[in-house]
């Protein structure tokens, strides 16, 4: 089956009518401060988010500074996010991450792209997840597993890779949704656009949408 990519105006349209219906969306993690989100950011790779939201309050009470992670024992910092996938892997990333934070940086976590992706966890989503909702900076689009489906299946991007991806929403989609596009993409996926079977039937962008690589639909 081949692919079919928008054309600029239907994706602008697509877009614009999902912003509408799903502006109340926001950013699913909860954390305080800007190391609180790196920890949590961390956590939530492969990880629902209401299992990261349930372990952090715990875990910020106990590390509230990027020195007091990075000094952090890795047996203990793994005990308490056990409950996640990779639980040792992260832990070890969070204390290596704000090891750099600390020596590096002062404490304060780094609000540039160049900076924050050289840090042992952090890609580029993640970056881009730490400037929007922890300091307001806009420089480009989370793209995460529900940004790449729905941007496959809308036909907003037909490539497979997240910078790529990123690339081309920023070509079609107006900079002032860029902060939560993936929110917005989100729920839209979780309430209608589902990862089995979408809801074409009951989709408000279904005049739109190709419908990309969607064999079945309810
Ligand atoms: S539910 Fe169907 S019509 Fe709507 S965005 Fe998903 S694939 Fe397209």
């Amino acid at each position: 089956m081949g692919f079919t990519l928008l054309d600029e105006r239907k994706a602008r349209d697509a877009v614009e009518a999902l912003e509408k219906e799903y502006s109340g969306a926001r950013y699913y993690l909860s954390f305080s401060t800007p190391i609180d989100l790196v920890a949590a950011a961390i956590i939530s790779a492969q990880t629902r988010d209401e299992t990261v939201n349930a372990l952090t309050p715990a875990l910020f009470k106990r590390y509230r500074t990027a020195r007091e992670y990075a000094n952090a024992d890795p047996e203990e910092l793994t005990a308490m996010i056990r409950r996640v996938s990779f639980a040792g892997a992260k832990a070890k990333n969070i204390i290596a991450t704000c090891r750099t934070i600390d020596e590096r940086y002062g404490g304060k976590v780094p609000d540039k792209m160049d900076a924050l992706v050289e840090l042992p966890g952090i890609g580029r989503k993640t970056a881009n997840t730490i400037l929007i909702n922890a300091y307001g900076i806009v420089e480009g689009i989370p793209v995460d597993t529900w940004v790449m489906k729905l941007s496959s299946r809308i036909g907003l991007s037909e490539s497979g890779k997240p910078e790529e991806i990123e690339r081309d929403l920023m070509k079609v989609v107006e900079k002032r949704h860029w902060h939560n596009l993936a929110y917005v993409m989100k729920s839209h996926g979780k309430k209608v656009c589902q990862s089995k079977v979408p809801l074409c039937s009951k989709c408000l962008i279904s005049r739109l949408c190709p419908r990309n690589g969607v064999t079945r639909s309810g």
